[in-house]
């Protein structure tokens, strides 16, 4: 059996044992009132009886003594003997002693009746004790008793049956009907009230009212949990539109960062490369000249610059027309990568001035790169729009890393100075820097 039958059945049970305990107290109160009224009653009739026997009896037994009539006398005990209820009689007169009945029959009520002849002159004849036996008294009071309790008992256990029947017609089975749709009660039963007979108001009952409740409950219950989906659903809407006007804006954001970045590495590019012959910048050439400078002392490698300058360039310009002079400065650039090696740098420094990184090469090794250049630039064959061959050489300065210390700025002036010895020595040609001018 489950807790919950259990329970049940326990609230029935308890009412009807509730009601047999209560009834049986009552019972027992009820049998004890009637006992004890019954107990007044035989008490009084005794009484009245011994008031009669002392009217009737008591003058008869008197005469009697008085005048010796022994027979009448014991006439008179034998018929109050026998009376109904009379348990014993005892006379004392003239010292003698006559008795009835039994001795120790348990008592009621007793009473001793002087014996006395009157006439002007008081004559003591004796005394009459006579005793109403309790028996028939207590036979009486144990029958009522009996009857009492087993009307009671009969009655008690009829209307707790009855109790126990209708309080499960009208509670129990009502209340299982609340307690099953209670335990079944789920999201998806929500729409469905409880089914419940509809009685007229005046005569819904307290269960009725809760069932009403246990429905209300359930509106209330269902409206708000409606109000939630709808909730839950706005928001879940408003979720999607967030998210994707979020996508959107990352992707917005992502195009714009892609095309910043594009944009800025194309400044970068543009910062970086020269536009006219594609080389290194300026800027670029002087910043990788910071690095390897620094490296190259970090590692006490080798590292030389050259700087070569275009020979009168001006008067190629002049001659030939600037948009040449652009094509010669770009077959230049040209012509000295394909002399180098992967790891040197070519920089256009302005004009027609262009300088070369080397690492890891000493002067030595730089000077026969310059005059490999400045062969190579010497052969080219560049054409004027009039198809004839335009000479171009250039004038190159070359110098070392020789002092640990050195900046950037010395070590190109020192280049530069040996540019300069180079067009004033003739043009055409390479100058190292010595050592010994540092
Ligand atoms: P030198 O042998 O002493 O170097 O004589 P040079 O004529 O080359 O020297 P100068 O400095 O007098 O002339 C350089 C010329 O280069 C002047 C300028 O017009 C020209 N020039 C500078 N930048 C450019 C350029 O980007 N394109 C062209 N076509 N000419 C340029
Ligand atoms: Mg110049
Ligand atoms: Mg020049």
């Amino acid at each position: 059996m489950t807790a919950r039958a259990k329970n049940r059945h326990s609230i029935s049970l308890r009412l009807a044992a509730a009601t047999v305990l209560l009834g049986l107290i009552v019972s027992v109160a009820v049998t004890a009132l009637q006992v004890h009224v019954i107990y007044r009653n035989q008490v009084e009739s005794a009484r009245e009886q011994l008031d009669e026997i002392r009217q009737s009896l008591v003058p008869s037994l008197e005469a009697g003594l008085w005048q010796v009539d022994r027979g009448r006398t014991r006439l008179l005990l034998d018929a109050l003997a026998h009376t109904p209820g009379i348990g014993y009689v005892q006379l004392d007169s003239e010292g003698r002693h006559v008795t009835r009945g039994q001795a120790d029959a348990p008592v009621l009520l007793e009473r001793s009746y002087p014996l006395i002849h009157d006439d002007g002159q008081r004559f003591d004849l004796g005394t009459l004790r006579v005793v109403i036996d309790s028996r028939s008294t207590m036979t009486r009071l144990r029958n009522a008793i009996a009857r009492e309790l087993l009307t009671t008992t009969a009655a008690l256990l009829s209307m707790s049956l009855l109790l126990l029947w209708l309080f499960r017609r009208w509670v129990t089975q009502r209340l299982k009907t609340m307690a099953t749709y209670a335990s079944e009660l789920d999201i998806e039963r929500l729409q469905t009230p409880l089914e419940w007979p509809k009685r007229p108001s005046r005569h819904a009952d307290d269960l009725d009212l809760v069932a009403q409740a246990l429905n209300q409950m359930r509106e209330r219950m269902l409206e708000e949990f409606e109000v939630r989906v709808r909730h839950e659903r706005e928001l879940q809407q408003h979720r999607e539109r967030l998210e994707s006007l979020v996508r959107a804006r990352t992707a917005e954001l992502e195009d714009k960062t892609r095309q910043l970045e594009e944009k800025s590495r194309q400044l970068q590019e543009l910062a970086n490369t020269d536009s006219l012959t594609g080389v290194c910048s300026r800027r670029q050439f002087l910043a990788l000249l910071d690095q390897e400078l620094a490296r190259a002392q970090r590692g006490g490698a080798a590292m030389t610059v050259l700087m070569f300058d275009v020979d009168h360039f001006k008067r190629i310009n002049d001659t030939h027309g600037h948009a040449t002079g652009d094509r010669v400065l770009v077959r230049i650039a040209e012509c000295c990568r394909e002399q180098l090696r992967r790891i040197d740098v070519l920089g256009r420094l302005g004009g027609e001035e262009f300088a070369v990184l080397l690492p890891r090469s000493d002067r030595r090794g730089a000077a026969v790169t310059a005059e490999r250049l400045r062969a190579a630039i010497e052969a080219l064959v560049i054409k004027s729009d009039q198809g004839e061959r335009i000479s171009i050489t250039v004038s190159i300065g070359v110098a070392e890393l020789v002092h640990p210390d050195e900046k950037p700025d010395t070590l190109i002036a020192r280049a530069d100075a040996q540019l300069y010895r180079a067009k004033h020595s003739g043009r055409n040609r390479v100058c190292v820097d010595d050592e010994s001018t540092l």
